[in-house]
């Protein structure tokens, strides 16, 4: 059996590692139209802070070690066109210019996704920069080095981590978003309000609510013009967001209105031998209980692999996700699940309640400790966990995982509140943060 994997980055690489695990006499061929395979981009704002002990190690895998364990490498091979019906592929050679067709007995689409680039004039400018790919964050590092004056624009997970760094190296950051407050869709407004006290007690300017409306390039500059301000800059940097790559199977497969490819749970599109993973596909959200745009390496990973358990015979399914996360700024370590305020819980049609709650994380005889602020949100009615989250000076993100699992297994704030959690003064209080926030849910 022939199978082609188109894309080469976390769900690429995990769909043919499992596939040559499950059936070790199939050719598996990945096409990748890059130089590199597994390049963990959520290394690019760290490496920008000299946290990064060697760029090298930003990779888990080489295009040599992936034909060691028997998989075709075809690098810099870009799949031009492909029938996903008549189970053929137009490939170019990227590095010889030479075009050629392939044929495939299933197919594997992790071709992810790329940066939102909206059409403003002056975004084609050298001095406004992406960061997603390998190419995009060696430029960020080496340009952003011998700069003073950055523009970021997008105070999501990515633009926030971005301004961060580029804070503590010293640089005069200015941070943009169109929504009224930092993280807005990531946490809810007690911990965004953290956060921006930490980006102004380190000289960041924020410049919330505010949309981008053109950039002009100075005589050494950049200038970004929003809708209310202008802000003099050396360079720009974007990160609004990412939209799935599936233009090469526009209109052969079911989607998302984005053209997020939809999958069964066994990751089985709704073509025969056509599989999706990663961002290129979308997910199902289990705080909705619906398909959803979620693109995050945790979910390309799982996917991936289920594509290999389920490829000859649909048997493992995907549990779906919460889009759990975790970003440290300025020391503040947040861990997140599924939808964090009673706002975002709205935007997605859920009429919830929430809860929060700010407690030392251990008992305040010890030398030390420090509080934690936690969220939980519930849809009313039904009393469903739909979300939470977690932000404090000692690292508590791990709880977000615990939430994950509740939300996953539809527990309720009745069943967490009662939950069995661990005491001892080193970690924790007698009521744990966690039994807190539930037990106040049952209270309200
Ligand atoms: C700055 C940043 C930080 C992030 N941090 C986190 C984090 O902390 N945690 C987390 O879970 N997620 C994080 N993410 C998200 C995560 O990186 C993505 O979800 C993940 O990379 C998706 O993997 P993928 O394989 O589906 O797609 P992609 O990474 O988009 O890779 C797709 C691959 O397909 C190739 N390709 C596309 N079309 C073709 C074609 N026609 N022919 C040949 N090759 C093709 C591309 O070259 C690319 O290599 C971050 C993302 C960014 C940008």
């Amino acid at each position: 059996m022939k199978v082609a994997v188109i894309g080469s980055t976390h769900a690429g690489v995990f769909a043919a590692k499992q596939i040559k695990a499950e059936m070790p006499d199939a050719e598996v061929h990945i096409y990748e139209k890059n130089q590199t395979v597994s390049f963990l981009s959520c290394g690019i704002a760290l490496w920008i802070g000299d946290h990064v002990s060697s760029p090298d190690k930003m990779f888990y895998e080489t295009p040599e070690s992936l034909t060691e364990a028997g998989i075709e490498m075809h690098m810099q091979h870009e799949v031009v066109q492909a029938d996903l019906t008549q189970k053929q592929l137009r490939i170019n050679d990227l590095v010889n210019d030479e075009m050629a067709t392939e044929r495939f007995d299933k197919i594997v689409i992790t071709t992810g996704s790329q940066a939102v680039i909206p059409n403003i004039p002056g975004i084609g400018s050298e001095r406004v920069l992406m960061s997603k790919s390998w190419d995009d964050a060696k430029l960020l590092k080496e340009r952003t080095a011998t700069v003073q004056k950055v523009v970021v624009i997008g105070a999501g997970y990515i633009g926030a981590e971005l301004a961060e760094q580029l804070s503590l190296a010293g640089k005069d950051v200015v941070l943009i978003d169109a929504l009224e407050r930092v993280l807005a869709k990531n946490v809810s407004p007690a911990i965004s309000q953290q956060v921006e006290a930490a980006y102004e007690a380190h000289g960041v300017t924020l410049a919330m609510q505010q949309k981008v409306t053109g950039f002009e390039e100075t005589q050494d500059g950049i200038r970004v013009e929003t809708d209310k301000a202008e802000f003099e800059a050396d360079l720009a940097i974007l990160g609004i967001g990412f939209r799935p790559q599936t233009d090469l199977v526009a209109n052969q497969l079911d989607t998302l209105p984005n053209g997020a490819i939809k999958t069964d749970q066994y990751m089985q599109t709704s073509v025969p031998d056509v599989y999706a993973a990663g961002d290129a596909s979308a997910v199902f959200y289990n705080p909705t209980q619906a398909y959803d745009y979620i693109p995050l390496a945790t979910n390309a990973i799982r996917q991936g692999m289920l594509i290999g358990k389920n490829i000859q015979t649909p048997k493992v399914a995907y549990p779906g996700t919460q889009a759990s996360s975790a970003v440290e700024l300025y020391e503040l370590a947040i861990g997140t699940t599924g939808l964090t305020s009673i706002d975002n819980a709205k935007a997605k049609g859920i009429d919830a309640d929430a809860v929060t709650i700010t407690q030392d994380y251990r008992p305040d005889f010890m030398l030390t400790t420090t509080p934690v602020t936690v969220s939980l949100v519930w849809e009313k009615g039904s009393r469903r966990i739909i979300g939470a989250e977690f932000a404090s000076k000692h690292d508590v993100t791990q709880s977000a995982n615990i939430v994950s699992l509740a939300i996953e297994n539809k527990m309720t704030i009745d069943q967490l509140a009662y939950s069995d959690f661990f005491f001892q003064p080193n970690f924790s209080q007698p009521i744990n943060y966690l039994s807190a926030a539930a037990l106040a849910a049952l209270d309200k």
